[in-house]
């Protein structure tokens, strides 16, 4: 499991339990919307609102302690911060799926932005389309 108290303080976040009951839902979960997360989070703590929910997400967005997915058509998805990775994407029902980051796809980045003299600071690599499940449902 992980510190998410500490995860919080080296992102110059106060550790509240609000953010620290969303990290656990979001680790939990693996990648997961505001609303399932409100759902989770409400059941422990009841005097908790959506907009509270909400503006703590985009804050830890901002100090990147979390990851936003975004989903074509859908709600994105939160993910805590990890190794760098690659996401298969089911614009059908929403899954998100971690693939891991190749040793060429890191190269090819690179020389990309060393072409160009472009700091990269941040990648993200989402592939979009239709998982298994939902290929064999519409079968
Ligand atoms: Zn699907
Ligand atoms: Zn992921």
């Amino acid at each position: 499991m992980t510190d998410y108290a500490a995860l919080l303080k080296e992102s110059g976040l106060k550790a509240t339990f609000q953010r620290m009951n969303i990290l656990e839902c979001i680790d939990v979960h693996g990648h997961i919307s505001i609303d399932t997360i409100y759902e989770q989070v409400v059941k422990r703590h009841s005097s908790l609102s959506l907009a509270t929910v909400y503006k703590n997400i985009i804050l830890m967005v901002e100090n990147g302690v979390l990851v936003e997915v975004p989903i074509t058509g859908k709600k994105s998805k939160y993910e805590l911060i990890k190794e760098d990775h690659i996401h298969l994407v089911c614009t059908e029902c929403g899954e998100v799926e971690d693939k891991p980051m190749h040793a060429f796809t890191n190269g090819l980045f690179t020389s990309i932005t060393e072409q160009e003299h472009f700091t990269l600071s941040k990648q993200q690599i989402n592939l979009y389309g239709v998982c298994i499940h939902c290929q064999e449902a519409v079968a």
